[in-house]
């Protein structure tokens, strides 16, 4: 007989971890917040241009986030205020091209416009 429960769960790491020593779990920390800052620039892109997977990668940002904040809460805490910030810069209309957006340069590089800000030249 099969269990019904959690069939979709891909960021998930098992709940019983073992006590990682703090090297291990400075390691996981990174790697969290790198796939929570990847997955919210995909989310934003999506959300942006209306893709049909828009839900689904916000989903998977939310399910990070989640981790983050079961394992290391304090962290978690301290970066909501940066995470909001940092998502309504990603956000745009797809009207106006975004330079951090992925889908926005491809565009660009289509329409032939440059999007590099002058700052970053
Ligand atoms: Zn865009």
């Amino acid at each position: 007989m099969t269990t019904t429960h959690s069939s979709h769960r891909p960021l998930t790491a098992g709940t019983s971890i073992p006590v990682l020593d703090h090297q291990r779990r400075q390691r996981r920390l990174e790697h969290l917040l790198q796939l929570r800052a990847q997955l919210a620039a995909l989310a934003a892109e999506r959300r942006a241009h209306d893709l049909d997977d828009a839900a689904e990668t916000f989903g998977q940002q939310i399910a990070v986030e989640a981790a983050i904040s079961g394992e290391f809460r304090e962290v978690y805490l301290a970066e909501l205020g940066n995470w909001a910030t940092r998502d309504a810069e990603l956000d745009h209309e797809s009207a106006r091209l975004s330079p951090e957006c992925g889908i926005c340069q491809v565009v660009a590089a289509q329409m032939g416009v440059n999007l590099t800000p002058p700052e970053a030249a």
